[in-house]
């Protein structure tokens, strides 16, 4: 199996990089900061398969951070945006797509009865968070620790372990007069979260209803319908950021999985195909208060693009139920199999998977929070992690951060890749 790679080419385009860029990328987590060493510059992809610039190839579990649930450059897809390309790649004006994929959304999410496409997650959360103070009258907001949803001011607040913290900005640059209007709370401490929306009028309460940026966590059984009745009591808005989650953790989303209704959605990655699409939306009394049927102020030149509508488009035509349930019982195969070699090499894992998200801690005890997520060996998984990469298995760079499969990982790419974790583990496990 082979354990070293070739990497002078990528060394040489992200020397070039750096002196451009940051930290030579243009996200910060694509750096490698948690785990160290070179990070990787891709070349191409196609189906569950990935190659860096030095031509290594990789079995892929990033798979673009979420979005590519076909897998790399998916023949669906790659026709729908060079169709829609023939006709141009941008007007700035309605078109007949944008209506077709908010048709689409809201066959398979009921309670999305009208959206607002933007172009990224960051936008979709940071209008909600506007939209919520509005209709409410109220400016306080309520965020879990562990939970990100981009990188608006109103979101980049350190989290606060135990008690409410008025928030203090997690960023420089970002004003902690405004930062004081989001409080945190830790993930499944539902007492908590009641405490707070009763001392404070809450505007909106927001979570990721399936943790996946600390970690894959899942809600405990009363979390989630727990929140609904302390928005109901207090009069907030209960919001679901499922820019990881939609058409992911089920095939109707968080709503579906839990059954429980939020008021507004933020969507995004699937949605768009691997184009830069995220949405917003939800009931229609709220969502006519977007400009111009209402004053809550939101743009974009390039929101609702043809070519990321169409993307958009063809995916989500291409994920049916089957599909959806395939992928999951694929999930099911890769997590199973990482318990199985965790167990054998003696290390304490914990593993699990909703739909075709996933996610492990190597740590023995149940992961409800962030401070426990926080407890896992993550030098371990900094071992791990570099062995895979070195036998050919792409997982995120993280042990923050949750696992994606696609439609293209099939049975032969999982033993694959089982076969190579399990040799990676044990290389982690001498060192
Ligand atoms: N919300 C969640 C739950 C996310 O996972 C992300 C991105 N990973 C965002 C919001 C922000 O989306 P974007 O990166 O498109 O701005």
């Amino acid at each position: 199996m082979l354990t070293s790679r070739p990497s002078a080419r990528s060394a040489e385009i992200m020397a070039r990089a750096r002196a451009r860029f940051p930290g030579g990328v243009n996200s910060p987590v694509r750096a490698f900061g948690g785990v160290g060493g070179e990070p990787f510059v891709a070349k191409r992809g196609k189906g569950a398969l990935v190659w860096d610039a030095d031509g290594n190839e990789y079995l892929d579990y990033i798979l673009s951070w979420g979005p590519l649930v076909l897998g790399h450059a998916p023949d669906v897809v790659l026709e729908a945006v060079s169709r829609a390309m023939q006709d141009g790649t941008s007007f700035g004006m309605p078109t007949e797509r944008e209506v077709e994929l908010a048709d689409k959304i809201a066959e398979r999410m009921p309670h999305m009865e009208m959206v607002r496409f933007t172009s990224s997650g960051t936008e979709a959360a940071m209008t909600i968070a506007r939209l919520a103070r509005a209709i409410t009258g109220r400016e306080y907001i309520l965020k879990f620790e562990g939970c990100y949803h981009g990188h608006a001011d109103a979101f980049l607040v350190r989290a606060g372990s135990g008690v409410a913290t008025l928030g203090l900005p997690d960023s420089p640059g970002v004003p902690a007069a405004l930062a004081k209007l989001t409080l945190t709370c830790r993930y499944n401490d539902l007492e908590e979260a009641a405490r707070i929306a009763r001392e404070y009028p809450l505007a909106a309460i927001m979570l990721e209803p399936i943790v996946g940026n600390s970690g894959f966590i899942e809600p405990l059984p009363e979390f989630i319908p727990g929140l609904r009745k302390i928005a109901d009591e207090t009069g907030a808005l209960l919001v679901f950021d499922e820019v990881m989650t939609g058409f992911r953790i089920a095939f109707g989303g968080a709503r579906e999985r839990f059954g429980v209704t939020p008021d507004l959605t933020a969507l995004g990655k699937v949605i768009g195909g691997g184009l830069p699409v995220a949405a917003y939306g939800g009931r229609r009394e709220l969502m006519q208060n977007v400009a111009p049927t209402g004053k809550v102020y939101q743009a974009g030149t390039l929101s609702g693009n043809p070519l990321a509508m169409a993307a958009g488009l063809a995916t989500l035509g291409a994920l049916t139920q089957e599909v959806h349930d395939g992928i999951t019982a694929q999930t099911g195969v890769l997590v199973q199999g990482m318990r199985d070699i965790a167990a054998r090499h003696g290390v304490p894992f914990s593993a699990s998977h909703s739909g075709s998200m996933w996610g492990f801690f190597f740590r023995d005890e149940p992961v409800h929070t962030y401070d426990d997520a926080k407890l896992s060996d993550t030098v371990l998984f900094k071992r791990f992690f570099h062995a895979a990469r070195r036998r050919g298995v792409s997982l995120a760079p993280s042990a923050f951060e949750a696992g994606f499969m696609s439609s293209a990982h099939g049975d032969a790419e999982i033993a694959e890749t089982l076969t190579r974790l399990d040799d990676a583990l044990g290389a982690a496990v001498a060192q």
